[in-house]
């Protein structure tokens, strides 16, 4: 579903990928947690091609990652993404930020484009806020509506870039357990955090980066038991 072979990416001189190879099969869930500065948002970013890779290969869905722009059009139906920050448009309604890329990219008429939002507000539990703006809704119910507008463009992988560390804490089970329904149906989830609960449930598989390379794959079962890197073992004693 996803390879990665020998990907570097550099800002400038600093090398923020360092020959990253990765595979992520149908349905898996891989959870990806390292130090900051490591390289887990440039790595995700460079899946969805919002930073382009300097050298190797990413291949998605079968399809090469490349310049032609329209490769680009067929990865952003194909990846949807969630980011830390929610990201929606501020002056648009719930229902609007859900129906604009339906609309615009998929070709849906308004009808079904709303019909298509209403059943992802429902999955995420508030299809009563549709007609409420971003900034009226909480930060936890925010980071649902975002996770729907994924939804509506119906991709077949979804990225997570550390989707509930701006919320409090009361907030933080809402959008986990969403995400957890979602790794239930079978999508095929990438997921930067550290919140190792749920790593533990939901993971198929957990990355640990540390200075743009991935240090060590493992079950989360093996990797919270016995961590085969010292690196690794020294991070998961600071964060749990
Ligand atoms: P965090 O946990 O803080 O989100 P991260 O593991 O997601 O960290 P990245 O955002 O991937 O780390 O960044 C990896 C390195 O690349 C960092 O040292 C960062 O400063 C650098 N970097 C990332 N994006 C850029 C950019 N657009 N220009 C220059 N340097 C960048
Ligand atoms: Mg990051």
């Amino acid at each position: 579903m996803i390879s990665l072979r020998n990907v570097s990416k550099n800002f400038g001189d600093f090398q923020a990928l360092q020959e990253v190879s990765l595979d992520v099969a149908l349905g898996e869930r891989v959870v990806v947690c390292g130090p900051s500065g490591s390289g887990k948002s440039t790595l995700i970013r460079c899946i969805n091609r919002l930073e382009a890779h300097d050298s190797g290969e990413i291949v998605i869905d079968g399809i090469t990652l490349s310049d032609k722009p329209a490769k680009l059009d067929r990865i952003r139906c194909t990846v949807g993404m969630v980011f830390q920050q929610f990201n929606l448009f501020p002056h648009l309604s719930v229902m609007e930020n859900l129906c604009l890329g339906p609309r615009r990219v998929l070709g849906l008429s308004a009808q079904d484009a709303r019909a298509r939002a209403m059943k992802h507000l429902e999955r995420v539990r508030i299809p009563d806020q549709a007609d409420k703006l971003p900034r009226q809704l909480s930060g936890g119910q925010q980071q649902r509506v975002a996770i729907a507008r994924s939804l509506c463009m119906e991709p077949r992988i979804l990225l997570f870039d550390e989707p509930t560390s701006a919320l409090d804490p009361e907030m933080i089970s809402e959008v986990l357990d969403v995400m957890t329904e979602l790794a239930d149906t079978g999508m095929t989830m990438i997921v930067v955090t550290h919140e190792m609960g749920f790593a533990r449930r939901v993971a198929d598989r957990m990355v640990f980066m540390d200075n743009g390379e991935i240090v060590e794959v493992g079950a989360p079962k093996d990797v919270f038991t016995a961590p085969k890197s010292e690196r690794f073992g020294t991070f998961l004693k600071k964060i749990l």
